[in-house]
C-alpha cells in the first residue's frame, strides 16, 4: 500500500465521522477505519435524545451547537423538535430538579420551571402525581439509527476514504508516520485519530497509553405502535427515564440503566433486574403505557472516564496523534465536538476548547 492519509481516524462512529468530514473540507486526505460499520457502536443504538435538560452543566454550549447541528441535519436524521418536561413526583425530587436546573439555566440552557397543571394542559396524558417540573422548548429526538446513512454519505461527499469491517489490530508509530495494521493490509497516515468509543482504553493501549476509560453498558427499549400518548420528550429528575413517543406510535424508552457485559466480550446483555424498574418508571410517568407491549430491549456501549468529561485533544507525549471520546450525552454534543476536533487537526484554534486527554494519560507508559 503506497498511499499515506493526512489523518486516519479509528473508528466511525459519530465522533470520528464528524472530525473526519471536518478535517477533509479542510484540505486534508483523510481514511475511516472501522471494524463493524459506520454508526453501528452506541451512535446507532442509542436513545436519540436530545435535552438540554440532561447535560452536565460544563457541556451546555456543547449541547446547544450539537441541537443546531442535528437540526440542520433534519429529515436525514429524522430530527423532531418537540420540546422536553422533566418529571419530579416527590419533594426531593422537585429539590434535586430546581437545583439542577437552575445551574444548567445558568450555563445557557433554556429551561423554566412549570407548574404541575401546565404539564397537565401540554401532556394531559402524563401522570397526576407530578410536583414539579421544567420544560426546555429547544429539547426533542432525532433517530440514532440513522447516524450510520447521514455520516457516510456526509463522508463520501465530503472524500473521506471508509474502510468497514475492518479492525485495527495494532500501531506502529515509527518513522513520522503511523502504520496501522488491518485485516486488509496496513494503513499509513502522518496523523492519527482516535475515537473508538467504549473501546478507547484498547486502541489507546496500542500507541502506548493507559487511559482510565470504563463502559457503561445502557439500556434502551422500545414497545408495539399505538395511540398517541405524549408529544415531547419525557425526563425524570433524577436522570432515570427519558421518554418520547415516535410519529409511528411506537414508544422509546431510556434512561441509563444498567446492563451487562463489556466492550471485550463483544456485545452487552439486557438485565431483568434493571429493565423492569426503568419500565415501572416509565409506566409510572405514563400511565397509559400499561397497553403498550415492550418488543425489545437492547443495550449499547458508552465510555467515560473518572470526571465524566469528554476526552478530546492531542494524545500526549505522542506527536500528531489525537484521542477523542468519553463525552457524556455524545449523541447529542457528538457532531459540534467531532468537527472541534478536526478543527485541531487542522491547526485551527477550535471555536470552544477541547477537553485535554493528558489530565488522565500515563506518561511514563506513553515512553515505554
Ligand atoms: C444505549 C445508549 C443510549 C444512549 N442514549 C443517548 C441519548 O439519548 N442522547 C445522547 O446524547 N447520548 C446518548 N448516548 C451516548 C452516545 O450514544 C455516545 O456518547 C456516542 O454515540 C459516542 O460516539 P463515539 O463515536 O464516541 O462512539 P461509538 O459510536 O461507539 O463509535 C466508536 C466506533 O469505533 C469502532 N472501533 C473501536 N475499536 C476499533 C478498532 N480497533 N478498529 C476499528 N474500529 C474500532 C467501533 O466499532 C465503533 O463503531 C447513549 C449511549 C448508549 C450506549
Amino acid at each position: 500500500m503506497s498511499d499515506i492519509y493526512d489523518l486516519a481516524v479509528i473508528g466511525g462512529g459519530i465522533m470520528g465521522s464528524a472530525a473526519a468530514c471536518r478535517a477533509a473540507a479542510g484540505g486534508m486526505r483523510v481514511i475511516v477505519i472501522e471494524q463493524q460499520t459506520i454508526g453501528s457502536g452506541a451512535s446507532g443504538v442509542n436513545a436519540g435524545t436530545l435535552s438540554l435538560q440532561i447535560k452536565r452543566v460544563k457541556l451546555m454550549p456543547y449541547a446547544v451547537k450539537g441541537h443546531e447541528l442535528w437540526e440542520h441535519a433534519g429529515a436525514h436524521v429524522g430530527f423532531h423538535k418537540t420540546g422536553g418536561i422533566t418529571l419530579a413526583f416527590n419533594q426531593r425530587e422537585a429539590d434535586l430538579l430546581h437545583e439542577r436546573m437552575a445551574l444548567k439555566r445558568e450555563a445557557g440552557a433554556p429551561i423554566e420551571l412549570i407548574s404541575p397543571a401546565r404539564v397537565a394542559e401540554l401532556e394531559p396524558n402524563l401522570s397526576r402525581k407530578v410536583v414539579a417540573a421544567s420544560w426546555s422548548a429547544e429539547d426533542g429526538y432525532a433517530n440514532a439509527s440513522l447516524t450510520g446513512a447521514y455520516y457516510r454519505a456526509r463522508m463520501e461527499t465530503a472524500g473521506v476514504a471508509i474502510r468497514e469491517h475492518t479492525p485495527v489490530t495494532a500501531i506502529d508509530s515509527n518513522g513520522g508516520s503511523f502504520e496501522l495494521a488491518t485485516s486488509a493490509g496496513p494503513i499509513r497516515a502522518t496523523r492519527l485519530l482516535l475515537a473508538c468509543g467504549a473501546w478507547l482504553k484498547s486502541a489507546a493501549a496500542m500507541i502506548g497509553l493507559d487511559l482510565p476509560v470504563r463502559a457503561r453498558v445502557n439500556t434502551v427499549s422500545v414497545t408495539e405502535r399505538g395511540p398517541p400518548l405524549v408529544g415531547t420528550v419525557i425526563g425524570h429528575a433524577t436522570g432515570l427515564l427519558t421518554l418520547k413517543q415516535k410519529p409511528n406510535g411506537s414508544v422509546l424508552i431510556g434512561g441509563g440503566w444498567q446492563g451487562t457485559g463489556s466492550p471485550e466480550q463483544g456485545r452487552g446483555c439486557v438485565d431483568p433486574e434493571t429493565l423492569l424498574p426503568n419500565l415501572r418508571l416509565a409506566m409510572f410517568a405514563v400511565p397509559g403505557l400499561d397497553r403498550f407491549r415492550v418488543v425489545r430491549s437492547w443495550t449499547g456501549f458508552e465510555a467515560n472516564v473518572p470526571d465524566f468529561y469528554p476526552l478530546a485533544g492531542a494524545a500526549p507525549g505522542i506527536e500528531n496523534a489525537f484521542l477523542l471520546g468519553c463525552v457524556r450525552g455524545g449523541y447529542t454534543i457528538g457532531p459540534y465536538i467531532g468537527a472541534l476536533m478536526g478543527d485541531l487537526i487542522l491547526g485551527r484554534e477550535p471555536e470552544l476548547p477541547l477537553f485535554d486527554p493528558g489530565r488522565f494519560a500515563n506518561p511514563a507508559a506513553a515512553a515505554a
